[in-house]
């Protein structure tokens, strides 16, 4: 173990098995896979976690593991004892491929072969240490589940039969690709920017990169591309896909993003015995389990039974929402128990868009603007339409009155709704003007 940063001491730092992160329960460290592991390695991760933290863990938005309310000594030895499971461990920055990288045969390209090769530049260079600790690499294959909406410094992203489209910052944005790359120099030009990043400093990030900049540094390398769609996938792993070498994958997902150690314990042991291989976190703070259909198939009453989501349309899976109190010592308020409520109300969280629902104003559960984003502010929650948390409000509400304002704008969503309008829809077109109404009973 070599550091441990307090939560609130520096925005961007980033935990990971041996760099854990203080937050409001303890210390946090974050296992993050490269690829799906086995069942039973997952029961003796959990198992560590049990009896080095306080049993409570999270799926990240991005798809790593994170065990939660550790101390120093426990860490280390949650650490050492982690490394002796046989999971595929990732070490260094983040260069995430897709959850069903090699596996979908809608995948345009496979991407595993490009994010070991950078990953290998990125160690031979001695990079990551001068890089920002939160530096991300997407290699995003493309097919059911990709990673468009990944933040990410350097994006690479497969075309079939073309090559791989360069975006550097942010989440992928159809009209931002750099042009498109061959698999060799889609490698040697992500190990270039990722060079020149480093030798900018630790706070130098991909989208301070200007295209001219890119444009430079890739050379010859990058051929011209027409802008190309944001592929079409659904970010939701949930349900059942099929696999190319004949087996399925099943995604389903713990409520609101944790899980107690001892719940993820009883259902793996059910998993092993119905007959799933393998396991891999996945963005969205998603779990897919991978075996031959009918075990897949045999897993989802399990699931369901032992609290995780399994559909879409579940209004849990409409809401982003971040640790808050007590886990964090950022948070201003308990973003769960807020959630919960929130969870009861299926006509507004049609799943035509996100609740972001966030304990303080940096909104790590959804970076980017949500149609509602309530987050804490040091009077109570801010009430932002269409914005990030943190953006200038909309309105200012008590904490003990945002339920209530979720059910009244709930209430006004089904009176105003019209014929075949998703709520999301409704929302825009009755604006901030048109909800006011709802906000005005909750304000402070
Ligand atoms: S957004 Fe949530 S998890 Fe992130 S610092 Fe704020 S309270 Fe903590």
């Amino acid at each position: 173990m070599t550091a441990i940063l307090p939560e609130t001491m520096r925005r961007g730092a980033c935990p990971s098995l041996s760099a854990p992160m203080q937050t409001g329960d303890g210390l946090l460290c974050r296992a993050a896979l490269t690829a799906p592991a086995s069942p039973r390695a997952l029961v003796s991760l959990c198992a560590a976690a049990l009896r080095h933290g306080n049993g409570i863990l999270d799926i990240s938005a991005r798809g790593n593991l994170q065990a939660r309310g550790l101390t120093p000594e426990s860490a280390c030895l949650f650490e050492h004892e982690a490394r002796t499971f046989g999971l595929p461990l990732r070490d260094g920055i983040a260069i995430d491929t897709g959850p069903l990288a090699g596996l979908d045969a809608a995948e345009e390209a496979d991407p595993r072969p490009l994010a070991e090769a950078i990953r290998q530049g990125v160690a031979e260079r001695g990079l990551a240490p001068r890089l920002a600790p939160k530096t991300a690499v997407v290699v995003d294959g493309g097919g059911r589940l990709p990673l468009s909406a990944l933040l990410a410094d350097i994006r690479l992203r497969a075309v079939k039969n073309a090559g791989w489209l360069l975006f550097t910052g942010g989440p992928e944005r159809p009209d931002a690709a750099h042009g498109l790359l061959t698999a060799n120099d889609a490698v040697e030009t992500a190990l270039i920017l990722l060079s020149q990043m480093a030798e900018k400093g630790r706070r130098f990030r991909g989208r301070d990169f200007g295209a001219d900049a890119v444009r430079a540094l890739a050379g010859a390398r990058l051929a011209p591309a027409r802008p190309a769609p944001v592929p079409a996938g659904d970010p939701k792993p949930f349900g059942l896909f099929a696999l190319n070498d004949g087996k399925t994958a099943f995604g389903i997902a713990p409520a609101f993003g944790q899980v107690r150690a001892e719940t993820l314990i009883g259902f793996l042991h059910a998993a092993e015995a119905a007959g799933i291989e393998a396991i891999r976190p996945a963005p969205g703070h998603a779990l897919l389990l991978i075996g031959a259909p009918a075990a897949c198939a045999a897993m989802e009453k399990a699931a369901e039974s032992a609290g995780f989501l399994t559909r879409a349309d579940d209004p849990r899976a409409a809401i982003a929402v971040c640790p808050g109190q007590p886990a964090c010592t950022s948070a201003l308020f308990d973003t769960h128990a807020l959630a919960a409520e929130a969870a009861r109300l299926p006509r507004l969280l049609d799943g035509s868009f996100t609740l972001h629902i966030s304990g303080c104003a940096k909104g790590c559960a959804h970076p980017e603007p949500a149609l509602i984003a309530l987050s804490g502010q040091p009077d109570g929650i801010a009430f932002a339409f269409d914005g990030k948390a943190g953006a200038p409000p909309t309105a200012s509400l008590a904490i003990d009155q945002a339920a209530e304002t979720l059910r009244t704008l709930s209430a006004l969503v089904e009176l105003r709704r019209e014929a075949g309008e998703t709520a999301a829809r409704c929302l825009r077109r009755l604006g901030p003007a048109g909800i006011a109404p709802a906000l005005t009973k909750g304000t402070s």
